[in-house]
């Protein structure tokens, strides 16, 4: 809200396309790279059997090619975002694709480089105490499991007047500097993979939350004090091919691949945001995901979507998918 207590129009989400190069695996069995990248912000599919028609190219704020690192996918995708956390200001940053499209491949990568410009940020303004806190959590059909705790069963959520839904004894830690952080990241990892090779389709079915709290205070000589406190959120999202549902025209749904209720919402609630409702109904509460994410993406909190895809003309269908939620977003 702003002083007068209005809402303030959202900033518009920053959408971005990020396709990975052919794996070996797809290489071997002869697939092909359907999709070329025409320039920075175009995307089109290029098969021998398509004709080149508007339909088949996507425009976007950013493409990133099969080559390009990820250092650079965040420096465009993502830096602008993950630092307004710094200011007071809560942000997210979310990978959403298909399954093995390179979500974790690209949020780690992402989490790397914002962990690393956090503090150097925090170097650089040194009148400003800095406190980072971290907590992780997944959210597996729709039980919620703490990643920082080596045997969280399932967790509850409660609504705080103030704070919105909190998510009842989640664990937090607090970060001594970068380093450590890094490693509380890596616990959570380690404990998501743990999950996974209990069952194997854990990671597509999934969503995992890092949420790194930003709180920093300056002492001025007046004896104020000016705070500021800000969640900066990583979301791996389970696999879109979970959603797929509103985008199956033409396919149908395969066997066992059930709707996920959180990413369903998710997709309506971005679909609402970047419709610009920011008064009309948005279903925050229709889904745990975005019951706990409500507070960092309504109101002024910045957004940021990194949809990964794979080039391969046997993921085209849902590679399109894809595509289609990344225009919906932007
Ligand atoms: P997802 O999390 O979407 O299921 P992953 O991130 O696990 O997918 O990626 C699937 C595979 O592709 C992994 O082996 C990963 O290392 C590889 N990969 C993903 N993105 C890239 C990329 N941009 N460059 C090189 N390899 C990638
Ligand atoms: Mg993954």
């Amino acid at each position: 809200s702003t002083p007068g207590g209005t809402k303030v129009k959202k900033d518009k989400i920053l959408v971005t396309i990020r396709m990975r190069p052919l794996s070996k695996k797809e290489q071997s069995l002869k697939d092909q790279a359907a999709w070329e990248c025409a320039d920075e912000h175009t995307i089109v599919l290029n098969t021998p059997s398509q004709e080149k028609s508007s339909s088949s190219a996507y425009t976007f704020d950013k493409v990133f090619g099969p080559i390009c690192p990820t250092e650079r996918v965040y420096e465009e995708g993502a830096k602008e975002v993950a630092l307004s956390a710094v200011r007071g200001i809560n942000a997210t940053i979310f990978a959403y694709g298909q399954t093995s499209s390179g979500k974790t491949y690209t949020m780690r990568g992402i989490m790397e480089s914002a962990v690393t410009d956090i503090y150097k940020h925090i170097q650089s303004n040194p009148e400003r105490n800095f406190f980072i806190k971290i907590s992780a959590l997944e959210i597996y059909n729709e039980v919620v499991r703490d990643l920082l705790k080596t045997d969280s069963g399932p967790l509850r959520l409660l609504d705080d007047p103030e704070k919105g839904t909190i998510v009842e004894k989640l664990e937090e830690e607090t970060a001594k500097d970068s380093e450590h952080l890094r490693h509380l990241i890596g616990i959570c990892e380690a404990q998501r993979q743990v999950g996974e090779t209990a069952l194997n389709d854990a990671s597509s079915r999934s969503h995992q939350i890092i949420r790194l709290t930003i709180e920093s205070s300056l002492h001025e000589y007046s004896g104020c004090v000016k705070s500021y406190v800000a969640n900066l959120n990583f979301v791996d999202l389970a696999g879109s091919e979970r959603a797929s549902q509103t985008n199956a025209e033409g396919t149908r749904l395969k066997e066992g691949c059930h709707i996920n209720l959180s990413l369903l919402t998710l997709t309506t609630v971005i679909r609402k945001l970047s419709d610009g409702k920011i008064f009309g109904h948005i279903p925050y509460r229709q889904s745990k995901l975005t019951r706990i994410l409500q507070l960092s993406l309504e109101g002024n909190a910045r957004t940021a979507i990194i949809c990964t895809m794979s080039p391969a003309l046997s993921h085209v269908e849902q590679s399109r998918s894809t595509l289609s939620f990344a225009s919906c977003a932007k």
